[in-house]
Parts: C-alpha cells; structure tokens; sequence
C-alpha cells in the first residue's frame, strides 16, 4: 500500500446524491442540461435550480469540467464533467477520460474542497470499458494525490455490486 496515499482514497457502494462531502462530480453530457443515470439522479435530488445554473454555462466540452452549486444535495457543490463516448478505444477516450479526473481535481482545488466523490465516468450510457475506466480513475487519482495535500479524501461512489467489485480489483493493483 502506497503509505502516503493510506485512507485518502475510499471506495463504497451507494448513491452518489446522498453524499455529505464538499463536492460530487457529475457524469455529464456537452449540453450540461441533464440526462440519464447519474445525471439525471444528481439534477432530480438538486432540485430545477442546478437546471437554471447549468443553463447559464451553457455547455461543457468532453474532457472539461465546470463547477455549480449543489442546491438541496447535502454536497456544497457540484463538479461537472464529460466523459468521452467510448467509440472502440482510437478515438483518445483513454486521454480524455484521464482529463475529466485532472480537470475535475483542478476545479476541487480552486473552490477549496477538502472531500470528493466521484462516479464511474463515462462506463454507463457512455459504454466506456469498466475495467480500463477504473484503472484511469485510480492511477489519475494517485497521480493527483502525490502533488497535492489539500484534498483529504476521494470517495469512489460504486452504483451496484459489479462497479464495486472491479474498483476494488483495481484499487488492490493500483496500491500494492
Ligand atoms: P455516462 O454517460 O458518463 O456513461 P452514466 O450516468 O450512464 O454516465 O453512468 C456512469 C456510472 O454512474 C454508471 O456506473 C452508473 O451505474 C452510475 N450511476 C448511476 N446513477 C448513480 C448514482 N445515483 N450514484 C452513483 N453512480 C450512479
């Protein structure tokens, strides 16, 4: 186990809305107007006013990461971010996933928050490879960590069994 990264990093299973923590990252898509999955989950138990803020933006390229509040979801804020479509793997999935994480710890940071939690970007509606996802998430994760202090805790939200069963998978190779 990586010593410095111990009990920084938390997988659970459950449903990312319900999180009391400092900032939760959307799955998002372009538009930043909803969706399905955990989208469409995060803006229901918001409440039409996130809507409203995401409506002003006015949109979120693949990769990038805008920051709203969080209304009535216990979190402070909401981080939203869009995953790549998985087209096959030549279409810089891999890359562009990995910068929806650096980009979502960017926004982390400069709105100061101290916990996390993400979900499994890109790996729903978006057919993203779980496994090859979840090894992007935690080695960006472990990446980010290593050059920062003030995060103090990221929180991998699994949505059922299979999720938590692969981060789990990877977290044991990625820390040991
Ligand atoms: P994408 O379009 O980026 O693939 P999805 O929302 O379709 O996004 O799926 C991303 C992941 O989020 C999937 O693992 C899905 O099961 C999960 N998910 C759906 N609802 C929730 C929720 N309420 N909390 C956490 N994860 C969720």
């Amino acid at each position: 186990m990586d010593k410095e990264l111990e009990g920084r990093i938390e997988i659970v299973e459950g449903d990312i809305t319900k999180m009391e923590v400092d900032a939760i990252v959307n799955a998002a898509n372009t538009s930043l107007l909803g969706g399905g999955g955990v989208d469409g989950a995060i803006h229901r138990a918001a409440g039409p006013e996130l809507l409203a803020e995401t409506r002003k933006i006015g949109g979120c390229p693949t990769g990038e990461a805008r920051v709203t509040k969080a209304y009535q979801l216990p979190a402070k804020w909401v981080i939203h971010t869009v995953g790549p479509i998985w087209s096959g793997g030549n279409r810089d999935e891999d890359n562009l996933l990995a910068s929806c994480y650096r980009n979502s710890f960017k926004a982390a940071v400069e709105i100061g928050a101290v916990t996390i939690a993400f979900p499994s970007i890109s790996t729903g509606a978006y057919r993203f490879p779980l496994e090859r996802a979840t090894n992007i998430a935690l080695s960006e994760t472990q990446s980010f960590l290593h050059t920062n202090q003030s995060i103090k805790k990221v929180m991998f939200v699994c949505f059922g069994r299979e999720v938590h069963n692969k981060y789990q998978e990877a977290f044991k190779e990625v820390f040991t």
